[in-house]
């Protein structure tokens, strides 16, 4: 039976997935899901995996240096895989890109050419872009006979209208790729599929989705297709998230640049690193932090990314026109009752009301049966996303 690894880099950590493809007909079946956090020099990096069912398969921390780069992180994983699955023949790779640059609307299959084409794509994304290719080179010298297949978090938004894909700069940077693109597209996917399945309904609708989690965005769906979303060029704008910024007034970089005397290298850190929930809290870019914390700096940041969620929400349901579905998902949506009842709150002139009871508990519908719009919380699954892929473009290659 062909077996798939899934592939999903962040700046310091590798999230992977080994899933049973069956008969390549059925849906992948996930069998472990795990996580190495802290990857880089100095850092002792720590890895846990799970199984099927929950259990703990692995929680192991590393010495320092031990996990200097991501290579060696998946060498880890391999190792660890090969251990539990000795069974395993592993059939196709799946690898979320985070940049598919304006060619690459569907998973594409990796090929030198191909690999070339996308490190052309690392400035656009430098915290994400180069991880996600070395990790994809790596997998490439480990498994050489496996299918390796890139899917992009751009993709999903490839096909959104113009006027959402542009800025208003003169029209030769358009042209040279300083463009709208959006990103989260595979969890959008996710959670238009899901949609698709269990309430056709509400996809073929007006639906707007959150992704709250340590990354942050909004999208707006008409039919189950990206028509809006709050990230842009990169992935900074929008939603203020963990430690970046989200939407800014391009005046500010030119008060830091030459008013501040900053360094490109100086700006990208604070946008990047030292800002969002982090950099108002002054004290961590984690919500459950600010949860219990309680003091007022760290309210403050949770207002801020609540007021920006529910003007993003505005200016979505204006794009579409309407809404008659709003879905939560990520860390933060699936988990923070606190939060989506702040988001909904008074929001009864667009047609939403809250069931807090159904919030509290965490249910799949969250409005009130007489709610116009139907408020839901689906946890998303990127590495299932990746994996079909995988499925597919190995049922392909036959
Ligand atoms: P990433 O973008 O790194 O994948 P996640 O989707 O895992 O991030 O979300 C991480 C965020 O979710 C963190 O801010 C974390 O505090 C938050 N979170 C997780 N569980 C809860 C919870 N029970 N209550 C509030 N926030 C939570």
């Amino acid at each position: 039976m062909p077996h798939a690894l899934t592939l999903n880099a962040g700046s310091s950590s590798l999230k992977f997935g080994f899933f049973e493809l069956g008969d390549l007909q059925g849906e992948p079946q996930s069998r472990i899901l795990g996580l190495v956090e802290r990857i880089g020099q100095g850092e002792r990096a720590h890895i846990k995996a799970k199984g099927a069912d929950g259990q703990v398969l692995l929680d192991q921390e590393y010495g320092r240096n031990h996990v200097p780069d991501h290579g060696t992180a998946l060498a880890r994983v391999v190792d660890f895989l090969r251990e539990q699955r000795p069974d395993a023949r592993l059939a196709a790779v799946g690898h979320r890109v985070v940049h598919g640059g304006p060619d690459y609307a569907e998973p594409t299959r990796l090929t030198p050419p191909v690999m070339d084409r996308l490190a052309q794509f690392e400035p656009l994304a430098p915290l994400h872009q180069p991880h996600n290719l070395s990790g994809a080179r790596a997998a490439l010298e480990l498994f050489p006979d496996a299918i390796q297949v890139a899917c992009f978090d751009t993709a999903f938004h490839r096909h959104h209208p113009w006027v959402n894909d542009t800025f208003a700069i003169p029209r030769k940077f358009y042209d040279q790729g300083v463009r709208r693109y959006g990103f989260h597209g595979l969890s959008y996917q996710y959670i238009s599929e899901t949609l698709e399945k269990t309430a056709p309904h509400l996809h073929s609708g007006r639906t707007i989705v959150a992704h709250l989690g340590n990354g942050a965005s909004m999208c707006a769906l008409m039919g189950g297709r990206s028509v809006a979303s709050s990230m842009g060029f990169s992935a900074l704008d929008g939603l203020p998230m963990g430690s970046r910024c989200g939407q800014l007034d391009p005046g500010v970089l030119l008060y830091m640049l030459m008013n501040e005397g900053m360094t490109p290298k100086e700006i990208e850190d604070v946008l990047y690193r030292q800002s969002g929930l982090l950099g108002l809290s002054g004290l961590s870019n984690d919500m459950r932090t600010l949860e219990a914390a309680g003091t007022e700096p760290a309210r403050e940041a949770i207002d801020y990314f609540v007021f920006r969620i529910r003007r993003e929400l505005g200016a979505l349901a204006a794009a579409l026109g309407g809404i008659s579905t709003l879905v939560f998902c990520g860390g933060i949506g699936e988990n923070s009752a606190h939060i989506r009842e702040k988001v909904c709150e008074g929001m009864g002139w667009i047609g939403m009301e809250l069931d807090t009871g159904r919030n509290l508990r965490g249910e799949r519908i969250i409005s009130t049966d007489l709610s116009r719009v139907r408020i839901l919380v689906i946890p998303t699954n990127e590495e299932i996303v990746i994996a079909r892929a995988a499925r597919d473009s190995l049922a392909g290659a036959g």
